[in-house]
């Protein structure tokens, strides 16, 4: 396996530009693709990189390349029907695809197959710390993979893990990405019903917080967004809505696929996927808050 000198970037969104931008700080030559040809374009010229239109290029051109994308749908679209399907067609033999976006674990295996069969490897990378630390390249990153494709990722993702744990076979990254995911999504909603219930009794919601927050209760959710965007009005995480929705449907579905009775996951599934019906998908996931209060309240609303 040849070491990685260019990488593809595919997916220049909240996450995607600063994990971009700390690839190529670390070295590497950067060629940036979206959807949005306007984000490439911006990104490659704010950091001295390049920006390609044609995926037969990138394909041509790279090493490796990192999706970072909403979902494994988008993830294979780019690779196997975009442009008729110019990626997967035109990379290098035994080049390598650094799948970073949260996706499906059980697609990313069938995604590892179909990969494999045109001499392409597959190794899934996703990350948490959202985009404060993408942007100061300290994200964990959970990877999953054989262990020659992850040796030789490692020093692309070193640029933009402060954590790098190999965590298993392919597809083990995603699972325990949407493992994580799950468990953040279920402190918050829990956090945020405490607060409805704390504040209809009486009680200040930021004592709310501060009490939680050097007590058992404490979590992610009560030290880090029940006051910063919730209670403050801010709602500024750069994590939709509709991602996190996704994440949780993921974990909930991985529990079925594989015959395991998830009650806590199916109930945070379905919480978070009324939220984002309700509110649209592009909301910060922080307003979900907002949708449960006015469900749990409704005399509140009117
Ligand atoms: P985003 O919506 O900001 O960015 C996605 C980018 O992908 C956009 O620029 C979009 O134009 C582009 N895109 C969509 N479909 C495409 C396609 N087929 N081909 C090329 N480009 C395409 O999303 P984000 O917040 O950067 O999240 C990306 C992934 O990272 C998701 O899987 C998300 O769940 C995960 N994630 C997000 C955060 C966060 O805090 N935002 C944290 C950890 C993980």
């Amino acid at each position: 396996m040849t070491s990685i000198k260019t990488v593809g970037f595919i997916g220049i969104g909240n996450m995607g530009e600063p994990m971009a931008a700390n690839i190529k700080r670390g070295g590497f030559e950067v060629i940036a693709f979206d959807l949005d040809p306007v984000r490439a374009k911006a990104f490659a010229e704010a950091h001295g990189a390049r920006a390609i239109t044609e995926l037969a290029e990138l394909g041509k051109a790279c090493d490796a390349i990192v999706t970072m994308l909403p979902t494994g749908k988008e993830v294979r679209e780019a690779l196997f029907t975009m442009q008729g399907g110019a990626l997967a067609a035109n990379m290098k033999p035994g080049a390598i695809v650094i799948d970073m976006s949260s996706a499906d674990p059980v697609g990313t295996r069938t995604l590892g197959k179909d990969l494999a069969a045109r001499n392409l490897k597959l190794v899934d990378a996703p990350v948490s710390g959202g985009v404060t630390r993408a942007r100061d390249g300290s994200l964990a990153i959970m990877i999953g993979g054989d262990a020659a494709s992850v040796a030789a990722v490692r020093p692309v993702l070193a640029c933009m893990g402060g954590k790098l744990f190999e965590v298993g076979t392919l597809g083990c990254g995603h699972a325990m990405k949407c493992l994580n995911n799950f468990l953040a999504a279920t402190s918050f909603a829990a956090a945020a019903e405490a607060v409805t219930v704390g504040r209809k009794f009486g009680l200040d919601p930021e004592v709310i917080a501060d009490v939680v927050n050097v007590s058992t209760g404490r979590s992610f959710a009560s030290e880090m967004l029940i006051k910063q965007h919730l209670l403050s009005g801010t709602f500024g995480t750069g994590f939709a809505l509709g991602l996190l929705a996704k994440d949780v449907k993921i974990a909930a579905d991985l529990a079925e696929q594989i015959g395991i009775d998830a009650p806590v996951g199916r109930l945070t599934r379905d919480l978070w996927a009324d939220a984002r019906d309700a509110l649209g998908g592009d909301q910060d996931h922080t307003r979900a808050a907002l949708h449960w209060e006015k469900r749990a309240l409704p005399s509140a609303a009117e």
